[in-house]
């Protein structure tokens, strides 16, 4: 894929064709280069991928505001699959060393692993507060427990993680949240 993004002008080209045969394309590059050569930008670089999967986190949730049966409590065997991204490699041809990943399965546990998930918006949050303080659940409070928004919650995490362990070397691209075997949703920003 080309590419070209500039960090303060969300400019993305990812036609090939498009910029070989744009003149004006050129004019345009050799100017904004020209013009302001503070600007930092990423052009023609190779992206590795690597993916690291987390199977299998028993949680139960609900949805209060659904009309239908998911505002009763239920449950899934949730899993996640984080997608890394990186323009160089570590010295060992890694994109990521998921040998110190041991810190962000600990997290996902905290949150999914025999939990009970609700939306921070729900009116039951009280009698939900007092079944954990029972200890008849291990309540977690999300802004939403939905797979897109459990998406964007890890994303957020888990994105400065990796970019505080690797010296912003490696970045995540994307998060998918998968409930069971059907249903699953991507978060990438
Ligand atoms: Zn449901």
């Amino acid at each position: 894929m080309v590419f070209v993004v500039l960090s303060d002008a969300k400019y993305t080209v990812t036609s090939k064709a498009t910029i070989i045969r744009s003149q004006k394309f050129w004019m345009w590059w050799r100017n904004l280069i020209h013009r302001d050569k503070e600007t930092s930008y990423t052009f023609l670089m190779t992206i590795y991928e690597t993916i690291k999967t987390f199977d299998n986190f028993p949680c139960s949730h609900r949805q209060w505001r659904h009309g239908g049966h998911c505002k009763f409590i239920h449950g899934y065997s949730r899993s996640f699959k984080l997608t890394f991204g990186c323009h160089n490699l570590t010295e060992s041809g890694f994109g990521v060393d998921f040998g110190n990943f041991a810190e962000i399965k600990s997290w996902l546990s905290h949150w999914f692993d025999h939990t009970t998930l609700i939306n921070e918006d729900d009116p039951e949050i009280e009698m939900f507060r007092s079944l954990h303080d029972r200890q008849i659940i291990d309540l977690r409070v999300m802004p939403n427990v939905s797979m897109e928004r459990t998406s964007e919650f890890i994303f957020e995490y888990v994105d400065r993680w990796i970019r505080e362990h690797t010296n912003d070397r490696a970045f995540l691209v994307e998060v998918e949240c998968r409930e069971n075997d059907k249903n699953a949703a991507i978060f990438r920003p």
